[in-house]
């Protein structure tokens, strides 16, 4: 039998890619689903971007480009992103990326050496655990504590984690799974944290434009921060580009040259039309995020009435992403599941709905008692919604119900 890598040993994976797969069998049986288990979207790329695209190609677009991306596109993302968050960028701060993801990656290799120990969010995506296990760093997972409106940062077990071979924080504001985000004042802890104990920071800002009331922030605006902030910048969410693969690096120019020559051994390059896009996406009419942003506002807003009227379930109605991360505890136990993954299977079988449970963004901590589901609601319809909230309630009631006899 021939072997691979034991460093792959290591290697994690996306889970709601996986679960993605038990949907699409389940679907291939003919049965009807209810798809909240990926935070992909089911609305259209604005048009004026695909014809940018289009144009591109027509063009002859389609050749290598610099490592660091084209210089119009790192200008506008300078020059929006750093107007977004009151922070001064150059171009030579941003390195172009074909997504967002890759820039966790790279990021791991650039700062981290083998034994160094990376804070990081548990429950959280979970391509932190993995690169920084791939790449033999000590992962350092940091827990929220759940409040009446949302989940706070447990501080003193996050600084009580640090010793001297700390050398990163990841910080996901506008957070996967939770779909909470920080108030000002925690942003501000975390920042002191940062500088005291003299932490590289990767901000993971895909949600930062995902936002349906009040006003986002980043933590590389906080003094001291941005000349230790990398800002993971995507076009995923807020443009509806998931598959382009488009995004970015932005940081200290000195490290963006490390990212640049990471990117130069890995991919070469971002497709050069889809960078074109990317111009058009900040350049043009924006009309269009408001468009997603209102839908995925009207989804949130029906699927947050409809859970909180199931008997048993409990769900804070959060301002970012398109994550809602129920309490499902009591029924967690009135279907009798053994296991999280056995909850999972029987809400899908018995009712079609897909999500993802909490163990899919890291192993639970053994004091933890509540028990939490992620539902995003960017890949379905408000018919959808509505409907499969009725099949869902109809069952657990008839649930809790025969576990009452
Ligand atoms: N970061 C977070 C928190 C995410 O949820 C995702 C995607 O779901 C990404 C990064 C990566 O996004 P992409 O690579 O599509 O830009």
């Amino acid at each position: 039998m021939k072997q691979y890598s034991n460093r792959l040993n290591k290697l994690g994976t996306e889970t709601a890619f996986k679960v993605s797969e038990s949907a699409s069998e389940f679907i291939k049986s003919g049965k009807v689903i209810y798809p909240y288990h990926l935070g992909d979207l089911n609305i259209p790329t604005p048009e004026n971007i695909i014809e940018a695209a289009k144009k591109a190609l027509h063009e002859g677009k389609t050749g290598y480009v610099s490592p660091s991306g084209i210089p119009r596109l790192r200008k506008i993302i300078s020059e929006v992103v750093g107007f977004e968050r009151q922070i001064i960028y150059e171009p030579k701060n941003v390195v172009i990326q074909p997504g967002g993801k890759p820039v966790i990656a790279k990021f791991i290799q650039a700062i981290m050496n083998p034994g160094d120990g990376v804070l990081y969010p548990n429950p959280g995506y979970p391509i932190y655990e993995s690169q920084i296990e791939f790449n033999g760093g000590i992962p350092l997972p940091y827990e929220f504590i759940p409040t009446s409106d949302g989940f706070m940062l447990d501080r003193e077990k996050l600084e009580s984690m640090i010793d001297n071979r700390t050398r990163i924080l990841i910080y996901n504001n506008f957070q996967n799974p939770t779909g909470c985000e920080s108030d000002i004042e925690e942003m501000e802890w975390l920042s002191e944290i940062a500088n005291k104990y003299n932490l590289w920071v990767l901000s993971d800002e895909a949600y930062f434009n995902i936002r349906y009331s009040g006003k986002s922030k980043s933590i590389a605006s906080f003094p001291g921060m941005k000349e230790r902030t990398v800002i993971l910048y995507t076009f995923s969410k807020t443009f509806s580009m998931t598959g382009w693969r488009l995004g970015a690096a932005i940081g200290p120019s000195s490290l963006m040259k490390i990212f640049e020559k990471l990117s130069v051994n890995d991919e070469s390059c971002t497709n050069h039309f889809v960078q074109c896009a990317g111009i058009e996406a900040l350049e043009g009419p924006q009309k269009y995020q408001k468009f997603i942003t209102d839908k995925l506002k009207n989804r949130r807003n029906l699927l947050s009435e409809m859970l909180n009227a199931i008997h048993g379930v409990k769900v804070i109605v959060p301002d970012t992403t398109f994550y809602l991360y129920p309490d499902i505890t009591e029924l967690y136990h009135c279907v009798d599941a053994r296991s999280y993954e056995d909850f999972r299977t029987i809400i899908l079988q018995k009712t079609g709905v897909s999500f993802c449970t909490r163990e899919h963004f890291g192993k639970p901590n053994k004091i933890e008692t509540r028990k939490y589901i992620r539902l995003a609601y960017s890949g379905i319809s408000i018919k959808d919604i509505s409907l499969s909230m009725n099949v869902l309630k109809d069952f657990f009631s008839k649930s809790l119900s025969s576990s009452m006899v």
